[in-house]
């Protein structure tokens, strides 16, 4: 990488933990597929999508791309250490959309992440970005979210994120003028909320943290769910400023009641007038 003749550094006979500072300081989330390469080749080449879509992150134009990230192409050590440290402490942002979404390629896996570095994640965040043809059926009403095979395409995959503690899921749903969001939102937590558990057809494996929906366009913003560790870890519905407005409904909650949670109102940021109660 170096074009100037200056004398090089003798990176490999630092102390590992001087080597581990320095990736440290090298690290930056992942993203799998990136935005600029929607399918990646490769797991290399994922990488280099990844970490050249955050170098160059349009959400942050005055973060100057740090090309010296490119440093664990030296060699097979420093790609090892470098990943190692990466899986540890980087979130790898994981996301299904239509456009790495394929009914078609069933045996294919959905990111390419080597199998290796995929067990070693601690920490992934999951986006599916849902269409109503994702769903893979022509009436959601009559749909049972246990035959969402996209669902169960990735059940199995995030099973095999063996290392993984944290867990988060954003359902966004894409506006479809027949289609309510609330049908994609309602399978996907219930597709989603109990992985890791005896619950899931996926007992093993991270559990989730975190639910959130939302749309592609505006919308006055909706509940989301997280697990409350305060309370046995049960799932809770909270407002969007973090107030508890209640518990979820469990594995068999109709979508009536989710809808309900969803929009719930937060006695928090609006108490209850007198007489509000009768009006509900
Ligand atoms: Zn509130």
């Amino acid at each position: 990488m170096q074009i100037n003749n200056a004398k090089p550094f003798p990176f490999e006979s630092l102390p590992q933990e001087l080597r581990d500072m320095v990736y440290k300081n090298l690290l930056e989330d992942v993203s799998y597929p990136s935005p600029a390469i929607p399918q990646p080749a490769s797991s290399l080449n994922g990488m280099l999508a990844g970490l050249w879509e955050s170098a160059t992150n349009l959400r942050n134009p005055t973060q100057a791309p740090k090309p010296s990230n490119w440093i664990f192409l030296v060699n097979k050590q420093i790609y090892t250490e470098y990943m190692d440290m990466l899986c540890k402490q980087g979130t790898f942002n994981l996301t299904v959309s239509p456009e790495n979404y394929q009914p078609s390629a069933k045996d294919d896996k959905i990111w390419s992440i080597a199998p290796s570095t995929f067990k070693n994640i601690h920490k992934a965040s999951l986006q599916i970005v849902t269409t109503s043809a994702m769903l893979g059926c022509i009436d959601p009403r009559n749909m049972a979210s246990s035959s969402w095979d996209l669902a169960a395409r990735i059940r199995f995959e995030l099973s095999l994120l063996e290392s993984c503690t944290h867990l988060t899921l954003n359902a966004k749903a894409i506006g479809d003028p027949l289609w309510n969001p609330l049908w994609i939102w309602y399978h996907s937590s219930q597709s989603f909320k109990n992985i890791g558990t005896a619950l899931s057809d996926c007992p093993t494996g991270p559990m989730l943290d975190k639910i959130t929906f939302s749309l592609d366009t505006w919308s006055p913003g909706e509940n989301y769910l997280e697990k409350d560790e305060a309370n046995k870890g049960a799932w809770t519905w909270y407002c969007m400023k973090e107030h508890n407005v209640g518990l979820d409904g469990g594995p068999e909650q109709t979508v009536r009641e989710f809808c309900g949670m969803l929009y719930r109102e937060c006695r928090t940021c609006r108490p209850a007038e007198e007489g509000e109660a009768e009006e509900e």
